[in-house]
């Protein structure tokens, strides 16, 4: 096995050293088989949570309610979970308890897809109750037992299953999807946040485009926030959207960018993402609206600044077909003669101190602001001397 699971051995060793049994299970052990880079690496044991955190130094019990302690080890962590199965589900989310169970095959029977549901030793040998392994070959998003049963229990499937169908380019099976449509309605039970991850991760998949597909062969789109109400927002996104969009906010932004009817506010709150997506999202659409009016100009690549110059021209890409050289547009920033705000050679305190008569107030950001274009511009240097004779003078005609 590779270098990410033999970094988690020692964990492996502990629980083996002390008579349990301890295996890599889900998707790393997925990934690793399809030679995809490896996300997390979570472990399952039949240790309990207790002895789980009793065996090593550093643990954090995260779940310790449904039996998952995280294990720190060198400055990696590892959720260890012990083998469970889940109890009856209400309302089609969250199982009401979970039960710790003997071995690992009972484990594996309560995950999602054939290709979730294998577990591998450090010695490389997959235990494989589902054929989940046939399924990676197949290309196919497969449910462990039946497809209804398992939507029924827990409705957040169905938008996995596409989610992973995006991922990793695959097909997904023909009863999988009779299911999907059958159910789709369930989707009502499940929180916006567990939506918002799985959808995300979905439209940043290579295979986005059969997603969509999916989303609208089931109607499962229906049942997502804004999609759900507004159907032509849906169509253009399924008919135009081809590439894969892993930003939330450029996503957010096209989303507003096919219909400019919904703000990007309203997406926003409908998905519950952070304030932070919601400004990223307007500073590339604001520079993407300057860029229709003016072209690519030194005040349009600073008011982006550095790091949002990459997914701006992301995003022009998405809409518009094409886009510039990034390197080419990271060397006209840096050629820029000021980069932000604090990059001029004057700044407040400056001006409170050269006019020491005036009482502080918006025209302090005004000559600020005028400064700040000129240097950008090149009108001016941006020279103490030379930015403080300009303030003069517009202090002495008047000027603000
Ligand atoms: P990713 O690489 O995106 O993290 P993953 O397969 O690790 O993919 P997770 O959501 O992290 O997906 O879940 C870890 C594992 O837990 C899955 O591989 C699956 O075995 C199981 N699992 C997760 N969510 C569910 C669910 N809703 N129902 C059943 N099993 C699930
Ligand atoms: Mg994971």
């Amino acid at each position: 096995v590779g270098k990410p699971f033999n970094q988690a051995a020692p964990i492996i060793h502990t629980f083996n050293n002390n008579g349990y049994e301890c295996f890599f299970v889900g998707g790393s052990v997925r990934d690793y088989q399809l030679k995809r880079p490896i996300g997390d690496i979570d472990l399952a044991t039949n240790a309990d949570p207790y002895t789980v955190q009793r065996l090593f130094d550093r643990t954090v019990p995260v779940g310790i309610d449904h039996g998952t302690i995280l294990v720190l080890l060198g400055d990696e962590s590892y959720e260890v979970t012990t083998y469970r199965t889940e109890g009856e589900y209400k309302d089609h989310r969250h199982p009401e308890q979970v039960f710790f169970v003997e071995n690992i095959e009972e484990d594996l029977s309560r995950r999602d897809f054939t290709i979730n549901a294998m577990a591998m030793g450090l010695d490389g040998k997959i235990i494989d109750p589902f054929n989940g392994l046939q399924d990676l070959k197949l290309k196919r998003i497969q449910t462990v037992r039946y497809a209804q049963d398992r939507f029924s229990e827990d409705a957040l499937r169905m938008l996995r299953a596409i989610r992973f169908s995006s991922q990793l380019n695959f097909s997904i099976d023909d009863e999988v999807i009779t299911a999907i449509k059958e159910n789709r309605t369930l989707l009502e039970a499940i929180s916006v946040e567990r939506i918002t991850v799985e959808l995300t991760k979905m439209f940043g998949g290579m295979g986005v485009g059969k997603a969509l597909d999916y989303l609208n062969e089931t109607s499962l789109y229906q049942q997502l926030p804004i999609f759900g109400m507004n159907e032509n927002v849906f169509s253009l996104v399924h008919e135009q959207l081809s590439e894969p969009i892993a930003d939330a906010a450029v996503l957010v932004a096209y989303f507003h960018y096919m219909d400019p009817s919904i703000s990007i506010s309203t997406w926003v709150k409908a998905y519950k993402l952070s304030n932070a997506v919601k400004r990223k999202a307007t500073i590339i659409y604001e520079a993407f609206d300057k860029h229709q009016e003016q072209g690519l100009t030194k005040g349009l690549l600073y008011q982006l600044t550095y790091e949002h110059i990459q997914p701006w021209n992301d995003f022009v890409r998405f809409v518009a077909g094409k886009s510039y050289v990034l390197e080419e547009l990271y060397s006209m920033y840096d050629q820029l003669p000021i980069q932000q705000k604090s990059d001029l050679a004057i700044n407040g305190t400056d001006l409170i101190r050269l006019f020491p008569e005036r009482k502080q107030g918006k025209w302090i950001s005004d000559y600020l602001r005028e400064l700040e274009h000129l240097v950008l511009c090149g009108e001016l240097q941006n020279q103490k001397d030379t930015l403080e004779g300009q303030v003069k003078a517009w202090n002495q005609t008047g000027q603000n």
